[in-house]
């Protein structure tokens, strides 16, 4: 049993011994916070939690060491699924606007519980405010703001039909905190309050069955 636990160490610390240069070490994270243009091709640096690459010279907001992942070239980054930063062009081409305009939606879908804010999301979509709300807009029709809160009051519908969470719960649960606002917001966007929307749905319900 022990035996057994041991082989597996030793298989997992061989493996990362294999995988050595794509390793985290100090220089390469000092060579990160510094933006050091000398590291330009010895390594690049993906960030898990927004599926980007970058060069070690990019100007973008340090990221958390936990969530970095390195890569001896551009290609493996790729392959891992990671996307080329807009602002570093790690494979030196420019990113589709469509393609990070996907990346954004993506980082929104799954994060739509925190607060997000223009500024936020262009400082880890690695672009400007301004240039963030115009591309977006011209390839999904809408604002990054207006996206944030179609997600939102889509996750509310889901949480006022399938649970009995109470309203306060629920706009904590989407990412709207403040109880009025959400109301307000989700009466905008679907002609309902949340209160009258799960009152209409249960009713329709009882009629199907
Ligand atoms: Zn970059």
């Amino acid at each position: 049993m022990s035996d057994s636990i041991n082989n597996e160490l030793q298989e997992s610390e061989d493996h990362e011994i294999l995988n050595d240069a794509n390793m985290m070490t100090n220089e390469k994270w000092q060579a990160i916070i510094d933006n050091d243009a000398s590291y330009n091709n010895q390594f690049f640096y993906a960030v898990k939690t927004t599926g980007i690459f970058c060069k070690p010279s990019c100007k973008s907001r340090v990221p958390k060491k936990e969530n970095v992942r390195i890569f001896l070239n551009a290609e493996q980054a790729l392959h891992a699924n990671f996307r080329p930063c807009k602002r570093c062009k790690p494979t030196n081409e420019r990113l589709p606007d469509s393609e990070w305009v996907a990346l954004i939606t993506e980082y929104i879908d799954k994060n739509f519980i925190e607060k997000l804010t223009l500024e936020t999301l262009a400082d880890i979509a690695h672009g400007s405010p301004y240039h963030l709300h115009r591309t977006f807009k011209k390839i999904k029709g809408i604002t990054p703001v207006e996206y944030i809160q179609q997600v939102r009051v889509n996750a509310a519908k889901k949480d006022l039909i399938q649970t009995n969470k109470a309203i306060a719960d629920i706009s904590i649960c989407v990412g709207m905190p403040n109880t009025p606002y959400f109301i307000t917001l989700f009466k905008k966007k679907t002609g309902h309050t949340p209160a009258q929307y799960r009152q209409l749905r249960q009713m329709s319900k009882m009629e199907e069955l």
